[in-house]
């Protein structure tokens, strides 16, 4: 089982300490790391190296971003044991015979050292769970630490889990302070999955960080928007993965854990929910 020693106080001096959560079979997982959507190769690599400076132990790629070797690279060329990183990714849903599933799980393994802390379906597609059961194999091996699930509602995990050798852990889903989803919060959890935060910040599509509510509760705590974003969504109990490739952001994001939203303050920001989604899938 994974410990992470170095989480009081990261390298870099950052105060706090990082929560960490434990997935079902004793996986443990920061609760917030980096997202690297969007980002080309060399942004890639500098990015997680940055981050895993300033202590991050928690990397989001996905073979649709077509990074995971510069993530993989980067975690190798940060030095820190490979052991007290957790590392996700994501298989693309294809048209979905066994054989390009195979592929794909390979390919990904090949990019990333031959072991994925935890792979999950990237959204539902027609042979997802053919795509499950090839998937527990890889569990079963030992190539995938934990398997889990990405964009899917609480009924399409149910169809996962039905007759499921090796349970999913974990479901990432769109969830800002715009799209707070706590029944589904509440529904993953009572299937025993915790949820991830995608677009935590709203992609810089959705101005959560523009707010002016969230801008004047920044102000009232010292802090700025992002902070109290990202400090609200660990308050929530979810595991958080904001995107930079701006290096003070990247510092300024992982700057959450030495300061609480006071009972008052969340309940504010709890009511900034709205439905409003980048993705409606
Ligand atoms: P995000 O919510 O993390 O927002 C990123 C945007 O916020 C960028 O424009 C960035 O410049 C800006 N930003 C970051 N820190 C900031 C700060 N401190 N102050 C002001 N602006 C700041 O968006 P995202 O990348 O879409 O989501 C995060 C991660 O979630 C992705 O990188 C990816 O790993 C994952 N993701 C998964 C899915 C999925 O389908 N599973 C979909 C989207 C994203």
């Amino acid at each position: 089982m994974k410990v992470y020693p170095g989480f009081k106080v990261s390298d870099a001096g950052l105060p706090g300490h990082v929560p960490v959560l434990t997935l079902r079979g004793g996986l443990k997982i920061p609760q917030l790391g980096l997202g690297v959507y969007e980002l080309d190769g060399a942004e890639t690599y500098a990015c997680v190296k940055e981050a895993l400076r300033l202590g991050y132990r928690l990397i989001d790629t996905a073979e649709y971003y077509h990074n995971e070797a510069e993530t993989y690279n980067a975690v190798v060329g940060s030095g820190i044991p490979r052991d007290e990183i957790f590392i996700i990714s994501k298989l693309e849903p294809c048209r979905g015979s066994e054989r390009e599933i195979r592929a794909k799980l390979e390919d990904s393994l090949y990019d990333m050292g031959g072991y994925i802390d935890l792979m999950l379906i990237h959204w539902p597609f027609a042979a997802d769970r053919l795509a499950w059961s090839v998937m527990e194999e890889y569990v079963k091996a030992g190539s995938f630490g934990a398997i889990g699930l990405s964009n899917y509602h609480p009924d399409g995990v149910k169809r996962i889990m039905d007759g499921a050798e090796v349970l999913p852990v974990l479901n990432q889903i769109e969830l800002h302070p715009y799209y707070q989803r706590l029944d589904e919060i509440k529904a993953n959890e009572a299937l025993g999955l915790k949820v991830q935060a995608w677009s935590p910040l709203g992609g810089g599509m959705l101005k959560v960080t523009a707010d002016p509510v969230i801008r004047e509760l920044a102000q009232k705590y010292g802090r700025t928007p992002a902070q109290m974003v990202l400090r609200y969504e660990i308050e929530c109990g979810v595991i958080t993965i904001p995107r930079s490739k701006n290096f003070a952001h990247l510092r300024e994001n992982f700057r959450v854990f030495d300061f609480e939203l006071a009972p008052e303050d969340a309940l504010v920001l709890a009511a900034l929910d709205r439905s409003e989604m980048i993705w409606d899938i």
